[in-house]
């Protein structure tokens, strides 16, 4: 290579380019909001930078970070052109097959390429501060400071594998062996031994010479899953979450790019790992709402990862005891490959699940009133049953997914309702310190942008003295509960008490040692633990889930309380499980009782193919938002209008019809001091919503002012 054709010195530095010699054009993606790459001059005399390097080009009046795109298709706008500042890297950043993927996932949830670029690599790698592009461009930090410590869980392998476990990894292994895209759903019962079974998969991937990708939810970091891999593989394992500090996930990314570490254990963003040649991606707990990003960039890293597997003719599990509706459809259809696990290792039992009816025993309540001495919360089964369990020496689960001491506090001389002024939903007490006992202390905390404000004792309305609150939280449950049974080891889990992952990594561990007899907890406790000890469970209010205002209200029930309820009798003895309820009757509760997935699956897809909500139909949710509430609302009505128009054109064809639904106010219609509003649109075909959002996005520059920030939405999750 001759001196001036280089951009970069002969230490790697890069180097202010040569002006000279004709011109090349060259496209650039930069981090913006706009779905086009940027047309830059790139001087004669430069080697042309592969697609997927960095570059430094001017935007406006400053300088960004972008990814060299190519040469333009179309002949550029006649305006005048911008010249490329620096080449940044000597090759691509990002590997060719994961360039692919970032163009498919950007056009599919219509998110701006750039930003998508933004999301999938590591912080910093965009940014245009001199000393952070030196420092990136440079070489990086040693390994040794930025390993992130793991707790490896246990080391220990199970010398037989059950029957079952022994026909999944068999079906495993053949499909590894085509090397070709082939999606499997791992529909195993809690405590059926899936984590064994991802952990021989992975480790014959690694023999075939290609690499391993596990997605795990969220919280699940701590759970048993990343534990066992890291336990198993060491050093060959990269663990990627949210808990990184910056410099490690630099560090870790590039080790996966250099190819040091072929099997990667992360949550949602990892589908975004520079993993080369994946053969098997395995989707833990594929069920997990948290595969889907709820803001900005919206994507489902589940559906994601069969997007992923199908380009790197990988094999995908996805893995569940309560498999999504939509998945278990697709393994009906034929789509992905059912392999079932019906048994528990060891021949261990599934729970014995009761319904305790609230209705029937608040009556009862009120004669007895000796037993009131009982809060609410607890019925007088589950008191009996947590006072024998402890007796037995054993431990107790108690799940309730709402945090906080009381949910509502009002005023009952004027009415008055404690509300957030951003967002319109109420705050929540919490009180904090355990001693005090008065709605005098604590906080009063918005749930939503964690606005707070000191617990008032007076009504701000009205001055009156006897404000009241109403509503329990786990903090209530937890207080009440060192009450109850003072001898007992008690700790509660949720997001208020675990500030550091470190926290609940302890508390999870000391409960697994047996340290603790009662843990209290949110869905935080539900998800993948094992728990030897534990043999009761106790679910204390399955209706709030249940009367969720989303249409897989149920579908997210059945799998809340099949997944809690599955953490009991994993150990040598067997497990019971308490649901505290007021709907008795409803249909979901026979299927948690009887362990019936199927019949749940049956009953839930009837509801949803009667209304066309997903898997049955497609969805696609504009969100609008903005500080101005009659320019959010005029702004979606304007939308509305073209979208029916637009869709009318499309009807018109006779192929499967498109719905426009609203525009309406989100059922949360303010948040942080923007109001929302939003429009669905509704189809059984994906093709032809794409059609109208595309349309859409289009005229969305006349349409939508700067101050409202309207937001596609593919395949949503929440439409609150
Ligand atoms: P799941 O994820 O299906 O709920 P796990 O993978 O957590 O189940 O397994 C439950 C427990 O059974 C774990 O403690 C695991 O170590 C143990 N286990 C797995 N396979 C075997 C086996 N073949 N023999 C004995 N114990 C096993
Ligand atoms: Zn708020």
């Amino acid at each position: 290579m001759s001196e001036e054709c280089s951009s970069q010195a002969r230490d790697g530095t890069p180097v202010e380019l040569n002006s000279s010699g004709c011109n090349q054009l060259i496209d650039v993606v930069v981090p913006l909001p706009i779905y086009m790459a940027l047309t830059y001059i790139l001087s004669g005399h430069t080697l042309f930078p592969p697609k997927g390097s960095r570059v430094l080009v001017p935007v406006g009046r400053r300088n960004m970070v972008g990814v060299a795109w190519g040469t333009p298709a179309k002949e550029p706008p006649p305006v005048d052109l911008k010249k490329v500042k620096r080449i940044l890297d000597q090759g691509p950043i990002l590997p060719e097959p994961l360039i692919s993927f970032l163009e498919w996932t950007s056009s599919y949830y219509f998110y701006p390429i750039g930003q998508v670029m933004a999301e999938a690599l590591p912080p910093g790698l965009l940014s245009a501060r001199n000393r952070r592009i030196s420092q990136i461009t440079n070489g990086l930090p040693k390994s040794r400071d930025c390993r992130p410590e793991f707790l490896p869980w246990s080391t220990e392998v199970p010398l037989h594998l059950t029957k079952e476990q022994k026909e999944a990894f068999n079906t495993i292994c053949d499909a590894l062996a085509t090397r070709s895209y082939h999606p499997i759903l791992l529909h195993g019962v809690t405590g059926s031994g899936k984590t064994e079974v991802y952990l021989r998969a992975a480790k014959e991937c690694v023999k075939q010479g290609r690499s391993v990708l596990v997605l795990v939810p969220e919280i699940a970091m701590t759970t048993q899953a990343v534990g066992w891999f890291v336990g198993r593989f060491g050093e060959e394992v990269t663990v990627l979450h949210s808990g990184l500090t910056e410099a490690q996930r630099r560090n870790q990314w590039f080790r996966i790019k250099k190819g040091e570490s072929r099997i990667v254990v992360g949550t949602r963003s990892a589908i975004f790992a520079p993993l080369a040649d994946i053969g098997l991606i395995v989707v833990d707990e594929e069920h997990d709402p948290s595969y889907k990003q709820s803001e900005k960039f919206r994507y489902q890293a589940r559906d994601m990862a069969l997007l992923r597997g199908r380009m790197s003719e990988a094999t995908v599990i996805l893995g569940s005891a309560t498999p999504s509706v939509s998945s278990f459809k697709n393994s009906l259809s034929g789509k992905y490959q059912l392999v079932t696990m019906e048994k528990r290792v060891a021949k261990r039992s599934l729970p014995e699940v009761v319904v305790v009816d609230r209705r029937k025993k608040e009556k009862k309540d009120q004669h007895h009133k000796l037993e009131s001495a009982r809060p609410e919360w607890l019925s007088k089964e589950l008191k009996d049953a947590t006072e024998d369990t402890l007796a037995r020496g054993e431990q107790v689960l108690l799940f309730l997914n709402r945090r906080g001491f009381a949910t509502y506090i009002f005023c009952p001389d004027c009415g008055h309702v404690f509300r957030c002024p951003h967002c319109e939903v109420t705050l929540t007490w919490h009180r904090g310190d355990k001693r005090s006992k008065s709605e005098k202390d604590g906080v009063l905390r918005c749930h939503y942008c964690g606005m707070e404000s000191a617990a008032l004792p007076v009504c701000p309305q009205c001055m009156g003295q006897a404000v009241k609150t109403f509503g329990y939280g786990t903090e209530r449950i937890a207080a009440d509960l060192d009450e109850i049974f003072p001898n007992a080891r008690i700790a509660r889990l949720d997001r208020d008490t675990v500030r550091t992952r470190r926290h609940l990594e302890d508390v999870i561990l000391d409960f697994r040692k047996g340290r603790l007899d009662i843990l209290v907890g949110t869905q935080m406790i539900t998800k993948g633990h094992d728990f030897p000890g534990l043999t009761l469970v106790g679910i204390l209010c399955a209706d709030l889930s249940l009367n969720f205002p989303e249409y897989h209200a149920t579908e997210r029930t059945f799998q809340l309380l099949a997944q809690v309820a599955g953490r009991a009798g994993r150990g040598e003895r067997p497990g019971r499980v308490l649901i505290q309820t007021w709907l008795p009757d409803h249909y979901v509760l026979d299927c948690v009782t009887t362990h019936d997935f199927k019949a749940f699956y049956e009953k839930e897809s009837k509801f949803r193919k009667a209304l066309a909500y997903p898997p049955f139909g497609r969805l696609i949710n504009l969100r609008f938002s903005g500080r101005k509430k009659a320019q959010v609302c005029d702004t979606a009505g304007n939308v509305a209008r073209l979208a029916k128009n637009l869709a009318k054109g499309i009807n018109n064809t006779g192929g499967p019809q498109v719905e426009v639904l609203g525009p309406a106010p989100a059922p949360r219609a303010k948040i942080k001091d923007r109001y929302r509003w939003q429009i669905l649109l509704k189809s059984s075909s994906l093709s032809n919503l794409r059609t109208l959002c595309s349309g859409l996005l289009a005229r969305k520059a006349d349409m939508v002012p700067s101050s409202v920030r309207m937001e596609v939405d593919v395949d949503p999750y929440s439409l609150l």
